[in-house]
């Protein structure tokens, strides 16, 4: 049996950022991972970061091997390939960091702010006690060993497999509905091709409903010839095996002809809007467990440090005023939601759109330029998105029977400025909640059936 302040389960960007801002201020936290220490960062990612989260956590830009690549901006590509989308400027300056090594440096921070790190340590469930969370059963990888860690606060930061939050009785007060349609699964490999690829600065993204429904594929250039490729489908009825898609379309294109793999896997990513209520009595769930990813890319890393941050600074508080219930560290949701979380859930509005839209829609939608590329740019910097509709596109999209899409985008547009704004007035106390979810899910009703 062992006592901290604080038990963090998972070692990931979110869990080793909630681990170091606590240990910090002093209190002695555990922080547990169910891989071996040399292999904590190494996940299946696209590897790519925006240099604004660094900015806004204070963290050092990625050097030397950790980064493998700078990046300006992103290239969408048309279906049909014919329209090639540039978004670029400050906002989308970023890189392609080697997961491993970035996931080594959060966690050393976290160790080296005091924090005790237990390496092949899986959490099995939490450990429950007059209706809070009080630590977590916990087994020894090597030895399977049982162990009961207790803390006066649990952080499940264990990534899509939100072990803990899974399991926590409705009591607790966390409130998580997530459906498979609202999760993507993806195949990713890193390759050795044989030339570099044409503009090295830019990630590359594919949309095509054909290939990769309800998702994408992605070309994200590392160092030298290495390159990121992935498919990404959402989990809908019957949807396609992503590394087969991947093989079948993409790695057979003569890009990647004589290329090499130099590792391959499959995850999952929650491209959706935050959970309804991340904290309960004695427990805050931060990152993938939380659904803390941008709905549109899938970019998780920066979200999640940044939950991971709050909820550090939230624990901090509830630890000093001596009350860790759910009422006392609300405050971890509002400040996400007011923050990443608005964005989230104006962008998940859109993502019900997009998954919708035929590749014939998408290709007039890119060719007409329905939204610029400085507004696409403002979008995904967290600003409401502007249409481009003008006089002689809506001739145009009158002419091919396409002015259905117009207003549909247009109530996309509306609808999610209201999410946003929803977001962005989430409850101050667990009071508003009930009345506030019931909102919420009137919003996500009306954007599925736009
Ligand atoms: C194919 C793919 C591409 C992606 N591309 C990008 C991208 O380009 N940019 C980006 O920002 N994001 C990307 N993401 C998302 C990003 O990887 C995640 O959002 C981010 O890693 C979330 O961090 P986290 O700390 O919540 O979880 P993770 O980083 O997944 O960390 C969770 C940790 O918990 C540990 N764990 C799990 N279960 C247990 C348990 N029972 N006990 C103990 N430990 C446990 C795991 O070993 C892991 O170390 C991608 C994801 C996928 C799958």
């Amino acid at each position: 049996m062992k006592k901290f302040d604080v038990v963090v389960v998972g070692a990931g960007t979110g869990g080793c950022l909630a681990a170091k801002t606590v240990a910090e201020a002093g209190f002695d936290v555990c922080l547990m991972d169910r891989k071996r220490e040399q292999d904590i960062g190494d996940k299946i990612c696209g590897d790519a970061i925006g240099k604004h989260h660094f900015d806004t956590l204070g963290l050092e830009y990625p050097t030397g091997k950790e980064l493998e690549r700078k990046i300006v901006g992103v290239k969408i590509y048309s279906p049909d390939m014919e329209t090639a989308i540039d978004v670029k400027g400050e906002g989308l300056h970023g890189y392609l960091v080697n997961r491993r090594l970035f996931g080594q440096r959060l966690l050393k921070k976290a160790i080296k702010a005091g924090a005790t790190f237990l390496e092949s340590t899986q959490a099995v469930e939490p450990v429950i006690k007059d209706h809070f969370v009080n630590g977590v059963l916990a087994r020894n990888m090597e030895t399977g060993n049982k162990v009961s860690v207790f803390g006066q606060v649990t952080v499940d930061a264990s990534g899509f497999s939100a072990v803990l939050q899974k399991k926590l009785p409705p009591e607790i007060g966390v409130d998580a509905n997530v459906s498979r349609e609202d999760v993507a699964i993806c195949y990713r490999e890193i390759r050795e091709v044989k030339e570099q690829i044409a503009e090295p600065d830019f990630c590359e993204i594919y949309l095509n409903q054909k290939l990769a429904p309800g998702g994408y594929f992605w070309i994200f250039p590392e160092s030298g010839t290495k390159v990121n490729v992935g498919l990404g489908v959402a989990m809908s009825k019957g949807f396609p095996n992503p590394k087969n898609r991947l093989y079948d379309n993409v790695l057979s294109i003569p890009f990647f002809k004589g290329s090499s793999t130099i590792s391959g896997g499959g995850g999952h990513v929650p491209t959706r809007r935050p959970i309804d209520c991340m904290v309960g009595n004695g427990i805050l769930i931060v990152g993938d467990a939380a659904c803390q990813v941008n709905p549109i890319h899938g970019g998780g890393m920066g979200p999640s440090m940044m939950a991971g941050t709050i909820a550090g600074e939230v624990i901090i508080k509830a630890l000093e005023t001596g009350n860790v219930d759910r009422e006392n560290m609300w405050s971890y949701n509002v400040r996400y939601m007011q923050s990443y979380g608005a964005k989230q859930a104006g962008l998940d509005v859109f993502r019900l759109l997009l998954q919708r839209l035929s590749d014939e829609d998408l290709n007039y939608g890119m060719r007409y330029r329905l939204i610029t590329e400085d507004d696409l740019l403002n979008t995904s910097m967290g600003e409401d998105t502007r249409l481009n509709i003008t006089e002689k596109t809506r001739r145009i999209f009158r002419g091919v029977g396409k002015l259905s899409l117009l207003k549909q985008l247009r109530a996309t547009v509306h609808l999610m400025k209201k999410m946003k704004t929803l977001y962005q007035n989430y409850p101050v106390s667990p009071e508003g909640f009930e009345e506030w979810k019931k909102k919420m899910q009137d919003l996500i009703e009306e954007a599925e059936n736009l």
